[in-house]
């Protein structure tokens, strides 16, 4: 089956097309059991399309695919400069189609045009051609141990490799999961969320021009307890990367503890903590932390929804912050208009789930400084939201709420302030503001967190590892980090 939809937007203009089909060795099939799975635009709240749903019979299928693709066609059967190769070309084509890939994914999670553009397009292309760089250059070590023995390390790919991933970037997040995972030579089944399944089957429809042999990718769109489940307890499955919510994540760990121990990596939620301090560049925080809590509508994992504010600056910071929030809450509209900085949360269920979190500010004793409803009775638009004077047991200060909603808490102490941000079942990412250089490292230092940020906010780079700490989950992203995460040691030992 095929959707097919002509815009006419200020930043695209034409067709948007592509099979709404999984994608199992090399061809888009219809799922087994014949079951869709409805496609919603945010901004309206109506269905753009249906896609096909697969079940545990098409996850089946595909990794026994994958499995023999992985054997005959993929691996270190294939040179990493011909991996790397068709990483390029597969970067070039998604460059080609660009345009079609941000309109598909600005129409499908609300998020702006702008956002799209510098983000998810850039670094889904970016991610591509830098592990296609790395593809040839994996290599191990040579170990000396004794004269009349050589030992040595291979890095060498999983086999199949499970991919389950969330909706709020989607193409980009499951290309930063595919791009290291093929270069270091695996196969791929992945799972795009049934909420964002479009910009993965676009991708899909690429994969055989850029020269990826049948059965190395497979899309297999569902829903999580179906096709997820399914992964998670596949036993020729060897290892899965999952990006998500915690709830989820220990799911999967549970189901692969229960099936082959395959290996399992986890890009989870958090509630990350943002300090200001009194010798901050007022205006700089400002900047950041605002973008860093209200950026994609708030739909960020690393976004930094606990603002920590000295006690000297705090006025002035929460008056500025709340006209940030009146100024993108002015800024809000159709996510195609070019003026857009904020648009409709990605689902009605997660809509909903964001207006019970203002509710419980505004009963539990904050103080409401703008925002606090939602916009218009069209879409899942939430109106910037920022809440002041909260407390550490606030349950919108210890729970993530993944919308544009920041709660601000005074302090006084840089030990106070490290204790209160460090007290959260979390530790994704953290920042700090200071202009005092000893405290800005103690303090990144003391942070329990997989990021830390000074003096600005989620500006993350391909090329640096990117992954949390404590419930925010382990295993690395990104950089060269990543290709760890995607290959297993061999030692090799040799009498001589
Ligand atoms: P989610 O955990 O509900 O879903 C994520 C994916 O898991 C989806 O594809 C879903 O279908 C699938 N899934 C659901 N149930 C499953 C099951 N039982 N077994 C296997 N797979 C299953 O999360 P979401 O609501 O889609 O996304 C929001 C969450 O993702 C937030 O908690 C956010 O912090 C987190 N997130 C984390 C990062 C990161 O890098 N740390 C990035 C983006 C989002």
């Amino acid at each position: 089956d095929h959707f097919q939809l002509s815009l006419d937007t200020a930043p695209y203009k034409g067709t948007l097309s592509l099979n709404t089909g999984l994608f199992i060795n090399g061809e888009f099939v219809d799922g087994i059991e014949g079951q869709k799975v409805d496609v919603t635009n945010p901004t309206t709240g109506k269905t753009i399309t249906s896609v096909c749903a697969g079940t545990s019979k098409d996850v089946d299928v595909a990794v026994e695919v994958a499995y023999k693709a992985y054997k005959t066609s993929w691996g270190l059967k294939v040179p990493g400069s011909t991996r790397g190769r068709i990483l390029y070309k597969l970067a070039d084509l998604v460059q080609e189609h660009g345009k079609e890939i941000m309109a598909l994914e600005v129409l499908n999670t609300g998020k702006p045009w702008s956002i799209a553009r510098d983000i998810d397009i850039k670094n889904s292309i970016d991610v591509l051609r830098y592990y296609a760089g790395w593809a040839d250059k994996v290599h191990g070590k040579t170990i000396e141990t004794t004269e009349n023995k050589l030992a040595y390390t291979r890095h060498e790919p999983y086999g199949v490799v499970g991919v389950i991933v969330p909706w709020n970037w989607p193409l980009m997040t499951l290309l930063c999961k595919i791009a290291p995972a093929l270069a270091t030579g695996n196969t791929v089944v992945a799972k795009p969320s049934e909420i964002t399944p479009l910009t993965a089957l676009k991708l899909a429809g690429m994969l055989s021009q850029a020269g990826v042999p049948p059965g190395v990718v497979n899309i297999v769109n569902g829903y999580g307890p179906t096709v997820g489940e399914a992964m998670s307890h596949h036993p020729l499955i060897r290892k899965i990367s999952f990006t998500g919510s915690t709830l989820v994540g220990r799911r999967i760990q549970e189901a692969s503890a229960k099936s082959n121990l395959k290996v399992v990596s986890l890009e989870l939620g958090g509630k990350s903590p943002n300090i200001i301090f009194d010798d901050a560049n007022i205006e700089q925080a400002v900047k950041w932390a605002s973008m860093g809590v209200f950026l994609n509508k708030g739909e960020a994992c690393i976004a930094g929804s606990r603002i920590f504010v000295q006690e000297g600056i705090y006025d002035a910071f929460v008056k500025a912050l709340g006209n940030v929030g009146r100024s993108f809450d002015a800024a809000t509209g159709d996510p195609f208009s070019p003026g857009t900085v904020h648009g409709p949360q990605a689902s009605k269920v997660h809509f909903e789930r964001i207006m019970g979190y203002i509710e419980a500010g505004k009963s539990g004793g904050a103080t409401l400084i703008c925002g606090g409803e939602r916009r218009g009775n069209d879409g899942y638009f939430v109106k910037p939201t920022v809440f002041a004077d909260c407390t550490p047991d606030m349950k919108i200060v210890r729970e993530e709420i993944f919308g544009p909603v920041a709660s601000v808490i005074k302090f006084k102490t840089e030990e106070e302030v490290i204790e209160m941000a460090n007290d959260s079942t979390y530790g994704l990412a953290c920042g700090l503001f200071t202009e005092n250089s000893s405290r800005a490292i103690r303090v990144a230092h003391a942070l329990e967190a997989g990021m830390a940020f000074v003096n600005s906010y989620g500006n993350t780079d391909i090329s640096v590892p990117f992954g949390g700490s404590k419930q925010s989950g382990f295993g690395r992203e990104l950089g060269a980090y990543a290709l760890d995460t995607f290959t297993q040691v061999k030692a090799v030992h040799i009498n001589i």
